[in-house]
Formats: structure tokens, C-alpha cells, sequence
């Protein structure tokens, strides 16, 4: 893709360019073929334009005047007693996203954002709190990848696209992002360890559908109820659940691959045992599986989480309805205040 650096706009970012397109580019200077894979891997892998020490210093001066690879960078982070990290990653235009790098068993997964904000404008979300700024370029979500594994000297073994922003409404680049990383010369991380959170954009659901990905779709579904629904998440009010439903679930049977939803338990709202019964009803027989996961609250609403009682009750509605559902292991309690908020207090700060 053809994109400016954020805060360098007269440049072309060389790292979201197709493999094709960087070919393209590359012939256009006259270079070699073998050139644009060297260049391509070192760049795709988070590498600036004057690190590719492998290229002619010459030709790293030439690329240098035209093209740049956008700059992501560690700005604050929190550790956790567990070794969850939360990151503030800044961006080349003076913004800033978050991202979580957890330590599971099975390897570690990096929680990446995909916009600069939200214009969702989800209820019980800080992200969407102050708009959308913009989206973030694939390399720039390339580029969380390379930075949490320079602050960590570890690798980045899955990635889950749950961080700021609706990775569907930024759809081109966060498409051209799970290509990207998913490619051996890139971070060679593979599709069955990728999943994407929507709020719901159907279309979008329905596009990606047909790019037959291995990746899991997770759809934040949070209430049974349109009328529920559409107060917590304004999506709703578009796409309601009985349009919702049948495009994930179409998503699941073309693709195979096993679909998630996401559903935040709140106190005395979506946590009653009519919403679990419904939520059966909704889900019965089809090949989905549903995260129940506790609010983190948020200063700005007035939303609290479930308590233990009515969590087992609703899960045990679920069971007995034989609907697939965890509740999901929580990492980094201790500095986990809710997705967004170390955006938010960093720029209330300046
Ligand atoms: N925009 C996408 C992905 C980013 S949000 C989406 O909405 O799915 C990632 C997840 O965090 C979503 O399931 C979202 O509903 C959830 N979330 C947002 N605010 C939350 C909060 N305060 N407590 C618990 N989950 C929250
Ligand atoms: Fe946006 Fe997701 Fe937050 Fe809703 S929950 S405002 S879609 S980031």
C-alpha cells in the first residue's frame, strides 16, 4: 500500500509496501531483483531504512530521500507480577497507541492496536473516549511486534488485534498487516496464531470471510439484546444481532476456523439469567465459542463488574445450554486499568 510516514508525510512508508510494489520500486531504481527481497525482509521485520546493512550505502542514501520506515517505540511501560507487560508505544507523529505482551505457557502474544482511537464509541470503552484519530499503517502494527521484542529480547509467538481501535474499520492495512506478519520474511508468525476483535462491522465481516484467512474471528457481542446492545455499542444500532449472528457464523463455516464472542460481564445489566438463557438460544448448535470476560472499569462510566455470583450462575446457563464458554485467565490484573487508559492518562498529562 501507498502511504505517507505519519509526521514525515512527504515520504513514502516503504515498509507497507506489497512485495510487489517494493519490486516495482526497486526495478524503477534500476537495482536488481535479489535487492528488493533484501530490502523487504530487513524492513519488514522492523529494521529502518539505514540498518539494512546488507545493502550498498549508496542505494540506502537513495531510498532514504524518497521513502522511510514509520517509527514505533516504546514510551512508558508497566510491568506486572505475572511479567505481563503493558506498553505506551509512540509513533512517528507524536501519537500514541498501547500494547500488552503476555507469557503463556504456549509462547508469547502481543496485544496490538490498529487505530489511533476509536470512533465506535463503544459505552464501556476508554479507546473511543476521545474519537478516532487515524489508522495505523500495517507497518506501523509490524512495528508494535519489533518493539516489544527489542524490550523484552523475546519473541512474539502469536499476536491478537484487541488493542486501540476497530481493526474492520482500519480493514486494508489491518488485512495487509496479518499478510505481512504471517510471511517468513517477515515475523513468520502464522495466521492460526493471529485473531482480530470486531465490534461488529458486518460487511467488513463478510469481505474478510472471502479472504479465506487462518485467523480467529472474535466478535464482541457483550448483550443479547438489540435494545441493550445498541446502548452499549452504537454498531449496533447499524447491525443489529440478527444480521450479526448469521455473518460470523457464515464466516465460520467458509473459513473453518472456530469463531469467538466476547462478552463482558456487567453488574445488574447483561449478567441476568435472562440474558444467558437468550444468549443460548442465540448461540445453540452453532460452532462458536463465547469469552466471558470481567469489566475493567472505567472512571468515565457507570458500569461496574459482575460479581462471582452472578458470573457462575451465567455460567452455568451457558453449560447446561451446552454452549462452549470460558471464562477468560486474566493477565497483568495488577496493571491492567482497561484497554486505553494509559493512552488516555499520558495524553491528559501533556
Ligand atoms: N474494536 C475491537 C477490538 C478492540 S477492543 C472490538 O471492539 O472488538 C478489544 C476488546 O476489549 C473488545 O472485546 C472490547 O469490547 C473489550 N473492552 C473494551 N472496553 C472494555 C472494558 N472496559 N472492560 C472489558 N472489556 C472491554
Ligand atoms: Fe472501539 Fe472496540 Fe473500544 Fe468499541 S470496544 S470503542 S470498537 S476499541
Amino acid at each position: 500500500m501507498h502511504l505517507p510516514v505519519p509526521g514525515q508525510p512527504q515520504k513514502t512508508d516503504i515498509a507497507s509496501l506489497r512485495p510487489e510494489e517494493l519490486s516495482a520500486e526497486i526495478a524503477g531504481l534500476g537495482q536488481p531483483k535479489y535487492r528488493a527481497v533484501q530490502i523487504y525482509s530487513g524492513i519488514r521485520s522492523g529494521r529502518a531504512i539505514e540498518e539494512l546493512t546488507n545493502v550498498p550505502l549508496s542505494l540506502r542514501n537513495s531510498l532514504a530521500e524518497k521513502f522511510a520506515v514509520p517509527a514505533v517505540s516504546v514510551a512508558k511501560k508497566q510491568v506486572s507480577s505475572d511479567g505481563t507487560e503493558k506498553y505506551l508505544f509512540a509513533l512517528g507523529d507524536g501519537s500514541f497507541v498501547e500494547g500488552v505482551f503476555m507469557r503463556y505457557n504456549h509462547g508469547n502474544t502481543l496485544c496490538i492496536s490498529t487505530q489511533v482511537g476509536c470512533r465506535m464509541g463503544c459505552a464501556f470503552c476508554a479507546s473511543g473516549l476521545d474519537g478516532l484519530l487515524r489508522g495505523l499503517n500495517p507497518s506501523e502494527m509490524l512495528g508494535e511486534i519489533a518493539a516489544a521484542q527489542r524490550e523484552t529480547g523475546q519473541r512474539v509467538d502469536g499476536v491478537v488485534m484487541m488493542g486501540t481501535g476497530e481493526p474492520l474499520d482500519n480493514y486494508e492495512a489491518s488485512l495487509e498487516f496479518i499478510r505481512a506478519v504471517s510471511s517468513p520474511e517477515s515475523f513468520n508468525i502464522g495466521q492460526r496464531h493471529i485473531s482480530l476483535s470486531t465490534s461488529g462491522i458486518v460487511p467488513k465481516i463478510n469481505a474478510l470471510a472471502r479472504e479465506k484467512l487462518g485467523i480467529t474471528l472474535s466478535v464482541s457481542l457483550h448483550a443479547p439484546f438489540d435494545e441493550m446492545r445498541s446502548r452499549l455499542m452504537p454498531v449496533n444500532r447499524r447491525w443489529g444481532i440478527g444480521e450479526l449472528i448469521p455473518a460470523v457464523t457464515a464466516y465460520q463455516q467458509k473459513t473453518g476456523r472456530r469463531v469467538s464472542y466476547e462478552y463482558a460481564m456487567i453488574s445488574g445489566l447483561n449478567d441476568t439469567p435472562e440474558c444467558a438463557h437468550r444468549l443460548v438460544s442465540l448461540l445453540s448448535g452453532k460452532e462458536a465459542h463465547v469469552n466471558l470476560i470481567r469489566l475493567n472499569e472505567i472512571a468515565e462510566s457507570p458500569f461496574h463488574p459482575s460479581t462471582k455470583e452472578n458470573l457462575d450462575r451465567f455460567m452455568g446457563i451457558l453449560e447446561h445450554g451446552h454452549i462452549n464458554a470460558t471464562l477468560r485467565r486474566r493477565l497483568g490484573r495488577d496493571i491492567d486499568g482497561a484497554c486505553g487508559q494509559l493512552r488516555r492518562r499520558s495524553s491528559e498529562k501533556n
